[in-house]
């Protein structure tokens, strides 16, 4: 018999309550207080329980809810809280540390493993007590009882909970192991009298990583330890985004009652099923990909699953989404104006426990009800017309991609940039911005009444032609070398591209938290892409117009599109960014066509692919590197080709960096004075770099002595010659009053830093 779990369900809210409540609440306003997020918080969890019963999904969970972070969560349960929050209590205390208050700044955020979701990272110290509170934990689950189900309750597991930890002396997060297990194990004591039995998931995603590997001997220890609590409970070690293989054989020593693997993003997890065949312990298949928005081809997971129960001798086990559905958006309801065929292939959240719940019906050889029924058949109608779409497959790119025959620039870096200090004539310590300027209110409210129809496009575009006229007119009154037309046309820097390139479409309502309240509402690439028009050139040329100085030109690059953006998972990653790259390589070149001499690709999100395990790393950097190299291989020898990339730490990449061929990098260390940037004169990097001389994340106005000491600690480092001077990141969430003053500043410190 094959049962159905979900790892997680999104708490946000279909219409992103719980971000109404929450900010209305922070800001005072009227009408929102603690008792309507409460309200709120009660209502939505009642919903998201709902909709699993609803479709038979056997097991729904608990304490997946959260009002800012479930990292945060478990932070005050097991009430290790860092000293300069004392004082304060409950909501207050809470909240405090996610977001900071007057006397303490708030506890670091950093991202969930691949994911573009944020954790509050926990703050240890050897001095730091813990002491269990379990109020949330037990009322979620009585809260849910109330509503007729029986729940798992989710839990970070003790493990990957210390391994996500940072510590402010030089200690070891992990010598306060027996300690966090000793509350884990009182919680569990009072979790056993809940009922006569409770099923518990331990989220372990630690393990699949290289850094969880190191850690699989604790396993054994720590779950002898909890298992050994009460009988009563069943305990679950969930992991999810890679395969845990080096994580199995200590589970399955111990009295685990289940093993949640993803084989959607761990293919290779399969490997794991023998040794499961031969074991008590139970498998909890992720077979419905939790991190993407198509609809799962249910006649193939159905095979699949049925494979899963053969190489598992005919056992029991659970099916259920890859990792929690937190990562996708919540539901198709609420799309309006997607292309109907378009939305006929997706699958959200609520879409996809459907999914799950009828690939465990088939497998069981159950018959479906009238409802499951008629998904199913819409289920294959949409795989028939995935497969054939005009929509998606477009021969002609096809063909382009297959017959590519150049694949980067001609000259190698040496001989280029000779020529492009001959042709551009800049100087020492060249100065810069990162692209965009200011987003005014003005900017968008000009930019929504253009799109409900309330501006027609000539009004709309001499907006944005004066405010390009306004930026060049500062630009050139402050002194930079290199100007840039402030991307006042542009929404967001994957969006803009996205709306006009084929291929692309847009949600209403697709939003995915990404931390706290804050929510992202990434694109969706489905099919073939192709740019019909030039997608930056007029505005360039435009801008390029109103000045002698060099404009640079502005396009984010194929990789942070990747990385940004909801991929089709019918063609490989590689065939997409292929496709993406020669779109941008058409832009460079009607660009320069257009006589533009400098071109900035940007890279905010190079990073964020990165995978997970070392053994994907080198495949994962070629494929990018291939990928921004084809990108700007149109770009003649004369072309200056810049990428910015919002990282300071380069030092495990900084060969793949020099490998992506770019004429100049801008990066984000200005926080971190010249360390960071020692890595570049350690391998002999020869490409010209501008590090960023003040970081623009802050309102502060840096000084010009602050700067030529910035400038001066570059110096320390690489030449005069090899260095370009820019804020550390682009200006659009800065005000007016902040950015004319910070640079007309930094041009200040660099006249000085040159006469030195
Ligand atoms: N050119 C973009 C800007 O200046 C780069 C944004 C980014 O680095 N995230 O806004
Ligand atoms: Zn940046």
């Amino acid at each position: 018999m094959i049962k159905s779990y979900v790892t997680g369900f999104p708490r946000i809210g279909e219409k992103r309550e719980l971000k109404r409540a929450l900010e209305g609440l922070w800001s005072k306003k009227e009408g929102f207080d603690e008792a309507k997020l409460e309200d709120t918080a009660k209502t939505l969890k009642a919903r998201h329980w709902a909709y699993q019963k609803e479709v038979g999904i056997d097991l729904i969970s608990s304490n997946d809810f959260s009002l800012y972070d479930l990292m945060l969560d478990t932070i005050y349960a097991l009430g290790c809280i860092p000293f300069r929050f004392r004082g304060l209590s409950g909501r207050e205390l809470y909240f405090a540390m996610a977001r900071g208050e007057k006397s303490a700044v708030a506890m670091e955020m950093t991202k969930w493993f691949n994911t573009n979701y944020h954790y509050i990272v926990p703050e240890l110290n050897k001095d730091t007590k813990f002491s269990l509170n379990s109020e949330k934990i037990i009322a979620e689950y009585n809260e849910a009882k109330q509503n007729g189900i029986n729940t798992k309750i989710n839990l970070i597991g003790p493990i990957t909970f210390l391994a996500l930890s940072k510590t402010t002396d030089d200690s070891c997060a992990f010598c306060h192991l027996d300690a966090v297990v000793g509350e884990y194990a009182k919680l569990l004591e009072q979790i056993s009298k809940l009922d006569d039995e409770v099923f518990v998931q331990f989220d372990e995603p630690i393990f699949v990583t290289d850094k969880g590997d190191a850690l699989s001997d604790k396993i054994t220890p720590v779950y002898e330890k909890l298992t050994g609590v009460s009988s009563n409970i069943k305990i679950i070690f969930m992991t999810y985004f890679e395969h845990a293989l080096n994580a199995v054989n200590e589970v399955l020593k111990t009295k685990i009652y289940g093993l949640g693997l993803d084989f959607i993003h761990g293919a290779k997890n399969t490997q794991a099923l023998p040794a499961l065949a031969n074991s008590d312990v139970k498998l909890f298949a992720g077979v419905v990909d939790g991190r993407n928005v198509w609809k799962a081809n249910i006649d193939e997971k159905v095979k699949f699953v049925k494979e899963l129960e053969s190489k598992l001798g005919g056992k029991d086990f659970y099916i259920g989404s890859s990792c929690s559905l937190l990562h996708v958006p919540f539901t198709l309801k609420y799309e309006k104006k997607l292309n109907d065929e378009v939305k006929s292939w997706l699958s959200f959240a609520v879409e996809k426990l459907s999914e799950i719940s009828i690939i465990t019906s088939l497998a069981n050889n159950k018959e479906l009800c009238e409802v499951a029924s008629k998904i199913y058949a819409q289920n294959k109608a949409s795989a028939n017309s995935r497969a054939s779409s005009a929509l998606i497959h477009d021969k002609a790119v096809k063909d382009r991609v297959s017959n590519l025959s150049k694949f980067e620039r001609d000259m190698s870096f040496d001989e280029r940039i000779k020529i492009q200090q001959k042709a551009l004539n800049y100087g020492v310590l060249p100065t810069t911005t990162i692209g965009s300027f200011p987003q005014t209110v003005e900017l968008r409210v000009a930019r929504q009444n253009f799109k409900k129809g309330e501006i027609n496009k000539l009004a709309y575009e001499n907006h944005i032609k004066a405010y390009i006229d306004e930026c060049v007119k500062f630009q050139e009154e402050c002194g930079l070398d290199v100007l840039v037309h402030g991307e006042p046309e542009r929404n967001d820097m994957v969006e803009y591209f996205g709306e006009q390139i084929k291929g692309y479409a847009f949600s209403e309502n697709g939003w995915v938290q990404s931390y706290g309240s804050r929510c992202v509402k990434p694109p969706l690439l489905f099919g073939d892409v192709s740019r019909p028009e030039p997608m930056t050139v007029e505005w360039i040329r435009y801008a390029q117009s109103k000045t002698s100085k060099i404009m640079k030109g502005m396009l984010t690059g194929p990789v942070t599109m990747l990385n940004w953006s909801f991929v089709r998972d019918d063609i490989s990653r590689a065939e997409v960014a292929k496709q993406l790259a020669l779109c941008i390589y058409d832009e460079i070149a009607d660009l320069q066509d257009a006589g533009i001499k400098v071109i900035q690709v940007d890279e905010a999100a190079f990073k964020e692919g990165y995978p997970l395990r070392a053994e994907n790393i080198g495949a994962y950097e070629k494929f990018s590197v291939d990928c921004f190299k084809l990108s700007v291989a149109s770009a003649r020898p004369e072309t200056q080709i810049h990428t910015h990339m919002c990282y300071s730490e380069f030092n495990d990449i900084i060969k793949t960096i020099e490998a992506m061929d770019a004429d100049v990098i801008s990066i984000e260390t200005a926080r971190s004075g010249n360390e960071l940037l020692k890595i570049f004169k350690a391998v002999g990097y020869k490409q010209e770099v501008g590090p960023g001389v003040y970081d623009i994340h802050s309102p502060r106005i840096p000084s010009v002595d602050e700067m030529v000491a910035q400038i001066k600690a570059l110096l320390e480092v690489l030449p005069k010659e090899q260095l370009w001077i820019n804020p550390d990141c682009g200006l659009k969430t800065r005000k007016w009053e902040e950015v004319e003053p910070s640079l007309k500043n930094m041009v200040e410190a660099v006249k000085i830093a040159r006469a030195l």
